[in-house]
């Protein structure tokens, strides 16, 4: 009798111990969906069915602030990174390096030079580094050599690739004999078309309609693998889309001598490096030149952005208004839709939904940073993370209360700009978490009193019963 009861001690103490510390393996795989361009308030623009799916049988998140700039690539770092773009080093779609004296821009694809994205070290490195395999189709800098290593599997860019293709790929490596426990899938609408149309034009009804059309099918493959249950769905974006008009543009010829600066980004943030001697007359012409743009010396870009301590920002940034462009003159290519405006902008805020063993089922929360979800993927990868600028606990009430919560979570160190204190991160650990640990040593403390009494017992067994005599006669007395 007191060993059967020593024995389901021990097994409910080993057994609330390992929930407590740990994922089941299947339950650790990851993937991680972005479309480009998806605008928060898209999910209520027209009927997305898929997407209200994933809400209703997993979790939501109503705001996501993301990074300034909010341009594509800066901010897909951030979602694997976890780091404000002056600590990521991709601070725009277009760069210049004075340091390394070299450029990066988009609009070439002349993205391949590994240096301009080691100053950070992307969540696929952390996560192979840690023994596990990764998989990418087209997510931006998952074709670049990053400290000399690629993905496990990747595809190299091409936007010809179909969704359905990059999607059997992803199927494919999940399912794999050795199978990766981190996917990530790009794809490139609604952010295309948003530009083209406007984001405030009727025709964007169908371009959401065909990106809901998109999930829904990926749904669909993913319980077709039997990978839906088990398998921790997160869909987001990088960045919104505000209406700009041609009525609402600001022609820097106008104000500036082209020979007097080099335009290294343009709009909505120009990143203006003058040309040597000319930094105060290039920064008072535009000072005061127009109402809806702001100009900033780097000194003095404002801290809340984060954005001044990398020397790929340029000496001068002059920011437009929310849905103002910014120009050399009007024959520069203009756009319908933009983003990369202020990412305090409602505009300007992404999606941010997830589904699979790990999250809560019909949940919402107000809000997040997109910081956040780096430490939530090493969380659910059960890898350490590098130091980053983000907080698991302003997201940790999106996951299951049975998902274990022992997070190996990081600090970051005095040292990363901008990074949460530590003392932030030591409360981390949830409740459950304490709880889980409390009731595990509880039960083994139980278990070892218990233990220790039969032991003493069956040393001495004619004690208690000669007390009990003793006491006889003064009971009756
Ligand atoms: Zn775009």
């Amino acid at each position: 009798m007191t060993s059967k009861f020593l024995w389901v001690c021990f097994l409910l103490a080993a057994l609330t111990l390992a929930k407590t510390y740990s994922l089941q393996p299947d339950q650790q795989k990851v993937l991680l969906v972005s479309f480009d361009g998806f605008r928060w308030d898209y999910l209520y623009r027209v009927p997305t069915p898929h997407f209200h799916y994933v809400m209703k049988h997993g979790v939501h998140v109503k705001q996501v602030t993301n990074i300034f700039i909010t341009k594509t690539y800066p901010n897909h770092y951030t979602l694997v990174t976890g780091l404000f773009a002056e600590n990521h080093g991709i601070v725009a779609n277009d760069m210049f390096d004075p340091i390394l004296n070299k450029s990066f821009s988009l609009d070439n694809m002349d993205i391949y030079d590994s240096e301009f994205w080691e100053e950070a070290t992307p969540i696929w490195i952390t996560n192979q580094r840690a023994g596990h395999t990764s998989g990418a189709a087209m997510w931006p800098g998952t074709d670049v050599k990053i400290h000399e290593s690629f993905p496990t599997h990747y595809l190299p860019y091409n936007e010809s690739v179909s969704f359905e293709e990059r999607v059997a790929k992803i199927i494919e490596w999940f399912t794999s004999k050795e199978p990766i426990n981190l996917g990530l899938l790009y794809w490139e609408e609604p952010d295309d078309m948003g530009h083209h149309l406007g984001p405030d034009s009727p025709l964007m009804g169908p371009v959401i309609s065909d990106t809901d059309h998109k999930l829904g099918y990926l749904i669909q493959m993913l319980k077709k693998a039997k990978l839906w249950n088990v398998l921790n769905l997160i869909i987001t974006s990088d960045h919104g889309m505000t209406q700009c008009s041609e009525e609402r543009v600001i022609e820097l010829d106008q104000y500036l001598d082209r020979d007097h600066y080099t335009l290294i980004d343009q709009s909505p943030v120009a990143a203006i490096l003058p040309k040597e001697g000319k930094f105060d007359e290039v920064y008072e012409a535009l000072a005061h030149a127009h109402p809806n743009l702001t100009v900033y010396k780097k000194e003095e870009i404002p801290e809340r952005w984060h954005y001044r301590y990398n020397s790929r920002i340029q000496p001068i940034i002059a920011v437009a208004d929310n849905g103002w462009y910014v120009l050399r003159n009007k024959s520069d290519d203009f756009l319908l839709g933009n983003h990369g405006y202020d990412n305090a902008l409602a505009e300007m805020h992404p999606i941010f939904l997830a589904h699979g063993p790990a999250f809560r089922k019909n949940f919402t929360r107000e809000a997040m940073n997109s910081t956040d979800l780096y430490p939530l993927l090493c969380h659910l990868l059960n890898i350490t993370g590098m130091p980053h600028n983000g907080s698991l606990r302003n997201v940790q009430d999106l996951l299951s209360s049975t998902a274990p919560r022992a997070s190996p979570y990081t600090q970051s160190p005095p040292f990363l700009r901008g990074g949460v204190k530590p003392r932030e991160n030591e409360q981390e650990e949830s409740y459950a978490y304490f709880l889980g640990v409390s009731l595990g040593a509880i039960i083994v403390i139980v278990f070892l009193i218990t233990f220790t009494k039969h032991l003493i017992r069956s040393q001495i067994p004619a004690l208690p019963d000669f007390q009990s005599e003793i006491s006889q006669p003064l009971l009756q007395a």
